[in-house]
């Protein structure tokens, strides 16, 4: 009899250990509520980079997504699984979109450089090295066949990202697509930058689809190392025509044959 004690209490520690998850939390002041919404009661007040477990429940409501822990709600556009570990630069191949663990708030690759003003439309821009390289030679190949793109975002440290995801899911709602979790954004690599028409026309928005400096990235980005992640059918984000990323001339050209040549469903 003790012994089938034990053996239930082992299946119910393990059960319990497959289903819980770590969370930590990216904000300062977030509130734990007693049931999964914005109108219960506060249990108590979380601040940045304390640690919740999930039990295994999560509810599903139109503002809010929220996991329950032991002591009450939590939401989840506020938290996200433990950062990775991460000793040195990543590789530039690292595919942070099939990455299970968000990038710690302390990454920072030691090779950023800055991209000089003229390819810019704004100043203090910086890539990582090679991909700075890469990108001034794919630059200047564009003007010389007639188009002036120039750099409108480049690298983002996590908390400058943590500001421009919380004004977007402010404006927009917790569902937003346009916008990524800190931690989550190519542009925390210094991999990834989003490109534009040096006369701003069309600046981050869809019509940069239609103009000639985005068909001329299309077909050319590949040759210089760089591809396009978002585009219209990807699953994570909302399609992001200005948005290129750095993975090194031999991923580049394996993503344009698989993904953009002779596929022009998918891009256009
Ligand atoms: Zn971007």
């Amino acid at each position: 009899m003790k012994r089938k004690i034990i053996f239930i209490l082992l299946i119910v520690v393990f059960s319990s250990i497959e289903l819980a998850d770590k969370f930590y939390v990216f904000v300062d002041g977030l509130n734990m509520r007693s049931c999964p919404s914005v109108n219960c009661s506060v249990v108590k007040t979380l601040h940045f980079k304390d640690v919740v477990e999930s039990v295994g429940k999560a509810e599903y409501t139109p503002s809010f997504d929220w996991i329950e822990t032991e002591e009450g709600w939590v939401a989840l556009q506020y938290i996200d699984y433990l950062p990775m570990k991460i000793n040195g630069n990543l590789p530039v191949d690292f595919d942070m979109n099939y990455s299970e663990f968000p990038l710690p708030p302390e990454y920072e690759p030691d090779d950023l450089v800055e991209i000089p003003e003229e390819y810019c439309i704004k100043s203090g821009l910086k890539l990582r090295k090679e991909a700075k390289e890469a990108l001034i030679q794919m630059l200047n190949a564009a003007k010389k066949d007639g188009f002036d793109i120039a750099v409108a975002s480049a690298y983002r440290n996590w908390f400058y990202q943590r500001n421009l995801y919380l004004s977007a899911i402010k404006e927009h709602g917790p569902d937003q697509t346009a916008v990524a979790k800190p931690g989550r954004s190519e542009h925390q690599l210094g991999l990834a930058v989003d490109l534009a028409r040096k006369d701003k026309e069309c600046l981050l928005l869809k019509c940069f689809k239609d103009t000639p400096e985005y068909k001329w990235l299309v077909e050319n980005s590949y040759k210089f190392g760089f591809i396009q992640p978002y585009l219209k059918y990807n699953i994570l984000y909302m399609e992001e025509p200005w948005h290129f990323r750095y993975v090194g001339k031999e991923d580049a050209k394996e993503f344009y044959e698989t993904y953009i040549k002779g596929n022009d469903a998918l891009q256009y």
